[in-house]
């Protein structure tokens, strides 16, 4: 979108400029709105708000899609819950995957039953403790240090064979041996029945979608959100004084000076089935390398209380691969080369003036949704005392008439 006059001379007038409208760029931008009574103008790069947690309806059925991939809300930190709470609901939705392998289907994460399964043998918790336990001894009580070493200490060669492996080298192309054991501690490993995914004190979706969750964070005079534009195409024409929230990759925003760091991203192959449950199941991962696929999420089942169609579903087939240039970054692979890397543009980037780095992309690190808004509360509360006493005007309603747009999808 072509930005001139008006919108412009509100970017030279904001108190605030914050680059990209996902959970970091939102968080900020209303608590400096509201808390600090600061203009504030988001620059977002594409069509819409919500980052990567952009959810809108599949037109053929009416079912609520993650663009970017599911999105399960979860976390243990009050004050993150008591926020995202102000701004949504949440359903019970608790998430349970399951993963195929060789034509059987496991759940995850890897837990007692997922044992006892794959040993076609019933074992109590010690005795299955004691059987992984056999299986580590190979590691010689060496520290982990990468993911493939992790994995066999939590569950030993066989599982991680069958489980781990496959699914890690598809989903991230890259040898297990290379990426950090970070990635995987991701994952719980219960020797109980317990099927959870996550074990954080809170969980669920959000009632009415992921969109309206940001549509009402952003709906506020002092925000004003210009979507379809590039913040570099504009950074020219914006004072150097304003204080800038930047949320894109860092390497970016380096111009990739020192070269490209490595992200992963995903090929979404959204299709529609005639059936009105095609597996019974929100994900359902593909273990095997022979699979090329790492998942298949159906939406539906996200929500069980809505109301949807009898005869069809929608189902979204993923295919990671390394992101080349013009892809959207997902996932900060961090491989050894990758964190050398990182911390020559992180010096860098210390040294900016007035301008903050925050969210996954711009701190190359794999944020979840709950860690990203705790990393902004906690960042605005640093910054606020600053940003506030630059002596700005008192907020007045902002001039909205050519550009920012909201964009609504809430089903
Ligand atoms: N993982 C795996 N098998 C699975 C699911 C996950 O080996 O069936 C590993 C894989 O390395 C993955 C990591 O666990 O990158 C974290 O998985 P998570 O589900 O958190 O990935 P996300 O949903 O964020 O892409």
């Amino acid at each position: 979108m072509l930005i001139s006059g008006g919108p412009l001379d509100m970017l030279r007038h904001a108190d605030m400029v914050i680059v990209g409208a996902g959970f970091y760029g939102a968080t900020i931008a209303e608590r400096a709105a509201n808390e600090a009574g600061l203009k504030v103008v988001i620059i977002e790069r594409r069509s819409h708000i919500g980052g990567n947690c952009f959810s809108e309806i599949d037109p053929a059925t009416g079912i609520e899609v993650h663009r970017y991939g599911p999105h399960i809300f979860h976390t243990s930190n009050m004050a993150v819950w008591s926020y995202i709470n102000r701004f949504t609901t949440f359903t019970g939705y608790v998430h349970r995957p399951f993963t195929v392998h060789r034509g059987e289907a496991f759940a995850l994460p890897i837990n007692l039953g997922t044992i006892c399964q794959f040993y076609r043998r019933h074992l109590t918790p010690d005795e299955a403790r004691a059987l992984i336990a056999g299986q580590t001894a190979e590691l010689g009580g060496r520290e982990p240090t990468n993911l493939e070493e992790k994995a066999i200490s939590l569950v030993g060669r066989p599982l991680y064979e069958a489980f781990i492996r496959g699914y890690t080298r598809k989903q991230w192309q890259t040898d297990p041996r290379e990426l950090p054991a970070s990635i995987i501690s991701r994952l719980p490993v219960r020797y109980t029945f317990d099927n959870r995914y996550f074990a954080d004190t809170f969980e669920g979706m959000p009632v009415d979608g992921y969109t309206a969750i940001f549509d009402r964070m952003l709906r506020h005079e002092n925000i004003y959100v210009v979507l379809d534009a590039d913040w570099f195409d504009l950074k020219s024409s914006i004072p150097a004084a304003i204080p800038t929230i930047y949320t894109g990759p860092i390497d970016r925003y380096f111009d990739y000076s020192e070269g490209r760091l490595g992200w992963r991203t995903t090929e979404f192959d959204r299709t529609v089935v005639p059936t009105g449950d095609f597996q019974g199941t929100a994900m359902m991962n593909y273990a095997d390398e022979d699979v090329a696929y790492t998942r298949i999420v159906e939406y539906q089942h996200f929500h069980p209380g809505r109301d949807r169609p009898k005869d069809r579903s929608v189902i979204v087939y993923e295919y990671p691969r390394s992101a080349g240039q013009g892809d959207e970054p997902f996932y900060p692979i961090g491989a050894p080369s990758d964190r050398s890397l990182f911390r020559k543009y992180k010096e860098r980037a210390d040294k900016e003036p007035n301008i903050h780095f925050g969210g996954r992309l711009a701190t190359y690190r794999y944020l979840d949704m709950h860690q990203t808004i705790g990393s902004a509360l906690k960042d605005w509360d640093r910054m606020k005392t600053t940003i506030v006493q630059r002596g700005r005007t008192p907020a007045t309603h902002l001039q909205t008439e050519t550009v920012g747009r909201f964009d609504t999808l809430s089903p």
